[in-house]
């Protein structure tokens, strides 16, 4: 998960966009944008085959390489223009199944990054039970024991909404998982979790990244232990988050992490101290900033996100504009 919020001027871009790709300036101006910025790392996060297939095959010309080309490339100086890696966060099964299913038809690398303690217990993160516990909960007070809590209009819900992430994008989640599992206890309690789709997104199982690891188009890196904002850690917790999800996924793949992704991955998430301890322990660290990689701080990546309501011709206008 990740602090991008819901671009403003969606339609905008869209007519824009479109305007774009009817006079066929995209590409020529995409071009000049590469010579000049390089190439560019896209961030996914949960969407489905087809919409993926479109978005990617929209930028050719320019090709996926694997991120530990596109980052090599990077940190020698040499060119990245043309090149591009794909990348998926969060490691919910039916995504990660989906998404190198395309990949391997389509021979595309792709790198997804792994919280590996969702992974190793299945419990979901507390965005995904935020998201969850939002959808079921009637509009109502429900009456935890910490006290009320006001969910009865759609302004109250926004807000409470922004709080809880507001608390997980910058602290430790001591400061927020007390009141999602009272929320979430008095859910269970109250029937709202029974039923279909009222459980949170699985992720993928063991056994299953084990096997897709076998494919050399598929490698999986760090997206933490615990998917904690990174500023919110202790030097040594962040040491430990770092080095044991590197260490973990290695026993997965046979093949230690190389580049970790910031949990949230806006500046407020990351902090000054964090990219420091990246730095020592991974050739790159990718952020929710967006840019093309240009001169920047391998441990600073900027990446380029691409969301399911994007269609083929805003995903060449993002590319072509970051
Ligand atoms: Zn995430």
């Amino acid at each position: 998960m990740t602090s991008g919020a819901p671009p403003r001027g969606l339609r905008t871009r869209a007519l824009v966009a479109r305007a774009l790709s009817i006079t066929r300036v995209d590409r020529p101006l995409r071009a000049i944008a590469e010579r000049l910025a390089g190439g560019c790392v896209l961030a996914f996060h949960d969407l489905d085959a087809d919409r993926f297939r479109i978005l990617v095959e929209a930028l050719a010309p320019s090709v996926p390489v694997p991120l530990d080309e596109l980052v090599a490339r990077h940190k020698a100086k040499r060119s990245t223009a043309g090149l591009f890696a794909i990348t998926v966060d969060d490691g919910v099964g039916d995504t990660v199944r989906a998404l190198s299913d395309v990949a391997l038809r389509m021979r595309w690398p792709i790198t997804f990054f792994l919280p590996t303690a969702y992974i190793d217990t299945g419990d979901a993160m507390a965005f995904q039970w935020l998201d969850l516990l939002l959808a079921v909960a009637p509009h109502a007070i429900v009456p935890l024991s910490s006290g009320p809590l006001d969910l009865s209009t759609d302004a109250l819900r926004a807000r409470f909404d922004a709080r809880i992430r507001h608390l997980a994008y910058t602290q430790p989640m001591r400061e927020y998982q007390p009141l999602l599992g009272e929320l979430r206890e008095y859910a269970a309690a109250a029937g709202w979790l029974a039923g279909q789709s009222r459980t949170p997104p699985s992720p993928i199982g063991v056994g299953e990244l084990i096997a897709l690891g076998r494919h050399p188009e598929i490698t999986f890196e760090s997206h933490g232990v615990t998917h904690t904002a990174v500023c919110a850690l202790s030097p040594a917790e962040l040491d430990e988050e770092l080095g044991s999800s590197r260490a973990r996924i290695a026993e997965w793949t046979g093949r230690a992490a190389r580049h970790f992704c910031y949990p949230f991955g806006g500046p407020e998430s990351i902090g000054t101290q964090a990219p420091l301890a990246v730095a020592r322990q991974y050739e790159s660290g990718v952020t929710m900033s967006r840019g093309r990689l240009g001169g920047r701080d391998p441990a600073l990546l900027p990446r380029i996100p691409l969301y399911p309501r994007d269609t083929a011709d805003v995903a060449r206008l993002k590319v072509l504009t970051r």
